[in-house]
């Protein structure tokens, strides 16, 4: 399989780097241009106090400082109106690429990873938010204003400038700890204790049902108040360790503690002679923004660090290897199916079938057996090529599946799992998903034989009723949907979960009878769970430990009195005292 190469933040970002630069450039801009108000003020304020009024000089830095005013507003919209349109053009741009990578890759990664692709696609990138939206102008806010601030403070008096700085470098001083091992793993061991929480929350709230039929709430409700009381005696241990560093530091960095200095100082050094009263004020107004860099490490790193790891984790979807299409689709001829020493181990290095050679005759029905665990399902999804096989090949009609593209596959091969899933689209839609082109009038006649047509005929609209807004459909009606869909769709093979027949005892004949009208005339390759419905398969094939242990029929297998006879043997006798215990 191809593997993509994880894509960095860099590469993620890429669609809207040239307008990221330009925000920030502008931003750089509008933030300089803002420090002229204050500077006008501060040079407007001995201008005022002097006797004479120097009207020349003063209608200068009153028009400066008011241009300068507006220039800052208007250059300050233009840059999160620019950064916003970014992100939400970067979000599409990274919803449409991830959704574009999810139908490539297989389908055995997404039934396993749904969870982590939801959250990737709803939350993650919009996680990026804070880091595209607004990280650059609050980078540009917090080096910028304070650099050229600190600059033109210089110019006006060292000594004041030291004493204004003095605050934001000792709360960096005190910070510096923030910067160690022992910080970072405490801060991920609050991460894990949340995590433990939110867990612990979740398993409480959805077992609640469960466990309350058996009159044992207690049993999650300690689970729940053990996870609470964990998490609020580290959190107290947390607060306790760091509350004083966090006030500390927000103490230093507010802007009262800056007057207080100004004031202090500045009376000290204009006694002393070396300071104008009026440029005092420059240190009023221009002081506390020297604090921004520092206070920026606290707030700002968060955003940062937050928006990496969603970045990390969008990343880490983009890099799933996909299922390789070939440049040239072959048609297969006809409809047999091989397995020719097919091996096959998930991701995680389980093997789960060995040199598996099987034969799927045009027209038969094959009923795969063995024991839970046996590597059935396995198989019967590989047909389906939810996987790609480790070794050996599957082929239909000579043609390698992976010489397929994908149409040219679900052509051939449609399945019912135990797990039907409808799209949120009306009944028509839903089953026309295989085969858009289907007029009404086969639809129709597809839900007949599925048995479930007047069931469609009574819902509000009928086939054009909704689905996925309100419409109570029970487990045997989804899946009778889910077989007329399958029939709808003309492929020469089926596979299909047995199980789907067992699960709602209403609808069970039902269910029955529409699979049998499914499967005459097709290949069918099907999951069997009770060996007395498949009696009458053409061959049954008996899988152990994930090998090829019998294939034949149902009589000649119990002839050899191998392990089908084991496995029949066992279920005439498990079978039998649930019967009479009922009856
Ligand atoms: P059966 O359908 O016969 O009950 P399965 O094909 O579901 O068997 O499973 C065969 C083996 O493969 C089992 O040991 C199971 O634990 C393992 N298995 C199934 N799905 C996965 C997966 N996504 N990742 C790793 N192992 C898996």
């Amino acid at each position: 399989m191809p593997v993509a190469e994880q894509p960095g933040l860099t590469e993620l970002l890429q669609p809207v780097r040239g307008r990221l630069l330009a925000a920030m450039l502008l931003q750089v801009l509008a933030a300089l241009v803002g420090l002229l108000p204050l500077i006008a003020v501060a040079e407007l304020a001995p201008l005022l106090l002097a006797g004479e009024l120097d009207v020349d000089r003063a209608g200068f830095w009153l028009l400066a400082g008011g241009g300068a005013l507006l220039l800052r507003l208007l250059g300050l919209a233009a840059g999160l109106q620019i950064t916003h349109l970014a992100d939400s053009d970067l979000q599409r741009h990274l919803r449409q690429r991830i959704a574009a990578h999810l139908a490539r890759v297989p389908l055995a990664w997404l039934d396993g990873q749904r969870q982590t692709a939801e959250r990737v696609l709803l939350e993650d990138v919009g996680a990026l938010h804070q880091l595209v939206a607004h990280l650059p102008n609050n980078l540009v806010a917090a080096l910028v204003v304070p650099l050229a601030s600190l600059i033109y403070l210089l110019t006006v008096s060292l000594p004041m400038t030291l004493v204004v700085l003095a605050p934001p470098l000792v709360a960096l001083w005190r910070l510096r700890v923030m910067r160690t091992p022992a910080y970072h793993a405490e801060r991920q061991r609050l991460g894990a204790a949340m995590g433990a929480l939110s867990t612990a929350t979740l398993n409480f709230v959805q077992s609640i049902a469960m466990v309350k039929s058996f009159g044992r709430v207690e049993r999650v409700q300690d689970d729940f108040f053990k996870a609470v009381e964990d998490f609020g005696r580290f959190f107290s241990q947390w607060v306790e360790r760091w509350a004083g560093l966090g006030a500390s530091v927000e103490v230093l960095l507010s802007p009262l503690l800056v007057l207080a200095l100004v004031l202090v100082g500045g009376v000290a050094l204009i006694a002393g002679g070396g300071l104008q009263p009026a440029q005092l004020l420059a240190f009023a107004l221009l002081g506390p923004a020297l604090a921004a860099p520092v206070a920026a490490l606290g707030h700002g790193a968060d955003s940062l660090v937050q928006g990496r790891a969603a970045a990390q984790r969008i990343s880490a979807v983009l890099s799933t290897p996909v299922l390789a299409q070939p440049a040239f689709s072959r048609e297969p001829e006809g409809a047999l199916v091989t397995f020719d020493s097919v091996d096959f181990s998930y991701p995680d290095g389980t093997q789960v079938l060995r040199g598996i050679d099987l034969r799927l005759q045009p027209g038969t029905l094959t009923a795969l057996v063995g024991d839970s665990g046996a590597g059935k399902s396995t198989l019967a999804t590989l047909l389906a090529r939810f996987a790609d096989v480790s070794a050996g090949a599957i082929r239909i009609g000579g043609v390698d599946l992976r010489d397929m593209d994908s149409a040219t596959l679900y052509r051939q091969v449609a399945f019912v799992f135990q797990e039907v899933r409808l799209l949120r689209a009306s009944v028509l839609d839903n089953l026309r998903l295989g085969r858009p082109e289907a007029s009404l009038a086969e639809v129709e006649e597809a839900a007949r034989a599925a048995q479930i047509h007047e069931r469609i005929c009574a819902l509000p609209e009928g086939y054009h009723t909704l689905l996925g807004t309100g419409v109570q459909l029970s487990g045997g009606e989804v899946q009778r949907l889910g077989i007329a869909r399958a029939m709808l769709s003309q492929a020469p093979i089926l596979v299909l979960d047995e199980a789907t027949a067992a699960s709602d005892p209403q609808s069970e004949a039902a269910i029955q009878q529409a699979l049998s009208r499914l499967a005459a005339g097709r290949t069918v390759l099907v999951i069997a769970h009770r060996l007395s419905s498949i009696q009458d398969a053409d061959q049954i094939a008996v899988l152990q430990g994930g090998q090829l242990r019998e294939c034949g029929r149902h009589q000649a297998l119990l002839d050899q009195q191998g392990v089908y006879a084991g496995l029949w043997a066992a279920e005439q006798f498990g079978a039998a005292p649930l019967t009479r215990a009922l009856s």
